[in-house]
């Protein structure tokens, strides 16, 4: 579907300096071109989900851009056309599209009629003074019923371009190439694209809960999810008022940025600081990580499943702390019977910190703060822990279930949303 070098690369991240350099290769688009012509990602496509996936897409869009003077969202033939009011911002209409997840590639467009002659004219009018060293057209017909192929459709719209401004044309490598695609009624052409964020439209794969601390890690899990098309619930444990509201604030700070991501969130603050005052009384130290880790994955799991969530998500990788080696990942896993993601379990910590810079959580998640498992953590935490012996200390706690039950239910919940859409509403 696109032709450009847009695929197989990481995913780029708005303000990246990929972006940017894409950005100043394309001429700026005159104030005519009203459209802009989006591209989903091909692979998703597949069979009887593509219906539900492109209205999804649709969907999101037209939340993405609620705020804008945007009047229309609809889908065309295999691709989603955006349509500009006029007093759409472009770079803010395009900083909302180069946040949707889903989308392949993006241009802004201008659309005429289905008329070769007619194109060239448009085209050659938006151009306006531009000048380039060497240029060409490149076709897509959506209607194979259009009487000419793509290769002729190039060579005709490209010889009016060539006549009338003696431009050099160049198939391979070109300084400009010029879009333009036939559908049955109309005809788009654009100069250049913008990548989009691939992946698929969030809402499309379901609901999931990820636990979010104020770490470097777990952000970059949540938003790896949210690329595979999950609405991602957050769940932060704090030990509020035994250490201060920093984490809090950290987290809804990572919320609020991710929440750019998908439009809606929801944040659950479970206060855990009196349960881990339990745990220092009751379970010997080296254990007591894996403890704390066990309470919580079962505190997420009730928290998942009454938001009827169908994974919990984490940031561990293998061997970065103590508490996430197999043995220990295996104890704590045991705890949940819910499926439990793991997007960056195989990811080194300069990987993880290189795509949280990327993102944009990294200096959120390098504000210090008193992290609940900070001040309550052992010197020498066990790597190996068993589960016989960790199930056993957990007797000392007393009810378990009643515990996780209290705590779930005693979370206080906060939402987030971007735009941030002014009510109409009068009173
Ligand atoms: P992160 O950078 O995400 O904090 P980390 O390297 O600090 O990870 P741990 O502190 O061992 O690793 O946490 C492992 C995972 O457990 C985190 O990625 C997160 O999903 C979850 N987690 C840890 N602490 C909390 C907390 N206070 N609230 C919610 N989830 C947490
Ligand atoms: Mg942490």
């Amino acid at each position: 579907m696109s032709e450009d070098a847009e695929r197989g690369a990481e995913p780029p991240v708005p303000g990246s300096p990929k972006v940017e350099e894409r950005r100043r290769l394309q001429p700026p688009a005159p104030t005519d071109m009203k459209s802009i012509v989006v591209h989903y990602q091909e692979i998703a496509l597949k069979g009887r989900n593509r219906p539900y996936f492109i209205n999804r897409l649709v969907r999101n869009l037209r939340e993405a851009t609620a705020d804008l003077d945007v009047r229309e969202v609809r889908p065309l033939m295999g691709r989603i056309e955006v349509v500009l009011g006029p007093a759409a911002d472009w770079d803010a209409v395009k900083e909302r599209l180069a946040r949707t997840f889903g989308i392949g590639n993006f241009a802004r467009a201008g659309r005429t009629a289905l008329d070769l002659d007619a194109l060239a004219a448009e085209i050659l009018k938006d151009l306006g003074d531009r000048e380039t060293s060497s240029f060409r057209v490149s076709a897509r017909r959506a209607d194979k019923r259009f009487p000419l192929t793509s290769p002729e459709i190039e060579r005709e719209v490209g010889g009016r371009i060539k006549l009338a401004r003696g431009w050099k044309v160049d198939l391979g490598h070109p300084e400009l190439t010029i879009h333009v695609e036939l559908l049955s009624k109309e005809a788009f052409y654009f100069f250049g694209k913008d990548r989009g964020l691939g992946g698929l439209p969030v809402g499309v794969s379901g609901r999931v809960v990820c636990l979010l601390s104020g770490g470097i890690d777990s952000p970059v899990a949540a938003f790896r999810m949210m690329r595979r098309g999950c609405r991602v619930h957050f769940v932060h444990f704090h030990s509020y008022p035994i250490l201060s509201r920093a984490s809090q604030e950290k987290v809804r700070e990572l919320a609020a940025l991710l929440t750019r991501y998908q439009l809606r969130s929801r944040l659950s603050l479970v206060a855990f600081g009196e349960l881990q005052q339990q745990v220092v009384l009751a379970v010997p130290p080296p254990l007591r990580v894996v403890v704390y880790r066990r309470l919580m994955m079962r505190i997420a799991e009730r928290i998942a499943r009454a938001a009827r969530a169908q994974a919990l998500v984490t940031g561990e990788a293998v061997g970065q702390v103590a508490s996430q080696t197999l043995e220990n990942l295996t104890v704590i896993n045991e705890v949940v019977s819910m499926l439990v993601l793991r997007p960056l379990i195989g990811f080194d910590k300069s990987e993880i910190t290189a795509e949280a810079e990327r993102l944009g959580t990294f200096p959120i998640s390098i504000i210090p703060d008193q992290d609940c498992c900070t001040l309550f953590t052992p010197k020498h935490p066990e790597t190996r822990a068993r589960t016989a012996e960790v199930v056993e200390a957990e007797r000392a706690l007393g009810d378990v279930d009643a515990i996780v039950e209290a705590a779930a239910a005693a979370a206080v919940v906060e939402t987030f949303q971007f735009p941030v859409v002014e009510s109409t509403a009068q009173g």
